[in-house]
């Protein structure tokens, strides 16, 4: 079989340090803040070597940008732009190709609720009724497959993530989802909640890894992903 390969990223905790809570880019000195994971150069470096038709794609929701409330007016979708800019500029010192960067900065019901409890308002112009385009939706992955010409018959998608969400984003693209866990995974819950999902469903259990850190996940995309190729 002669498949491109999606290899999609969550960026916050799975790419770079997730320093801000998610929310990197609203201070100025946010530059000084941007750290790639342990790992996560050699994870990508060794796929893009293993596989000529993969493509690294970076999938991140942004709902900060959604955020009006002091200490969030410099979280623009421009601020995210330039933070995303940094990040693959120091992917590509390393020789690692980014294909593209999808943004979803639409919240919905659910997270304006957390949002309230926190004493954060959202802007009206960002929430929507179910975002197709916010992470567990895969509409950001169906952008990239529409955007390449691409079908869901003629590539497959991986997501690497480190939260429940990331690893859901994967199989709703019917592909597979990895979950890479950060400190934020633990203090969740959601390796629990993986584990659970898991022994329900015995097709989202196919679908889906644990991974121990960023070099173990290349390694069982590997397996997964030579059946492909
Ligand atoms: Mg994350």
């Amino acid at each position: 079989m002669d498949k491109i390969i999606l290899a999609c990223w969550d960026r916050d905790g799975t790419i770079n340090v997730d320093e801000d809570d998610g929310f990197l880019g609203k201070d100025s000195n946010w530059r000084n803040k941007v750290e790639l994971m342990p790992g996560i150069i050699e994870a990508m470096q060794k796929l893009q070597k293993q596989f000529p038709k993969l493509q690294h794609h970076i999938v991140t929701n942004q709902g900060g940008v959604a955020i009006n409330s002091p200490g969030f007016e410099e979280l623009t979708e421009q601020r995210v732009a330039e933070v995303n800019q940094e990040i693959i500029r120091r992917l590509n010192n390393e020789g690692i190709i980014i294909h593209s960067c999808q943004v979803c900065p639409y919240v919905d019901k659910e997270y304006v609720e957390q949002s309230k409890k926190k004493n954060r308002s959202i802007d009206p112009k960002y929430i929507k009724d179910n975002p197709p385009n916010r992470k567990p939706s895969s509409g950001m992955i169906f952008d990239i497959i529409k955007s390449r010409n691409l079908s869901v018959h003629n590539c497959c998608v991986i997501m690497f993530g480190d939260r429940l969400t990331d690893v859901e984003t994967g199989v709703n693209a019917g592909g597979y989802g990895i979950l890479i866990p950060s400190q934020k995974t633990h203090e969740r819950g959601d390796i629990e909640k993986l584990a659970q999902r898991r022994k329900e469903n015995s097709n989202f259990a196919s679908k889906t890894l644990f991974a121990k850190d960023a070099k173990t996940a290349a390694d069982e995309a590997i397996k997964l992903l030579s059946i492909f190729s």
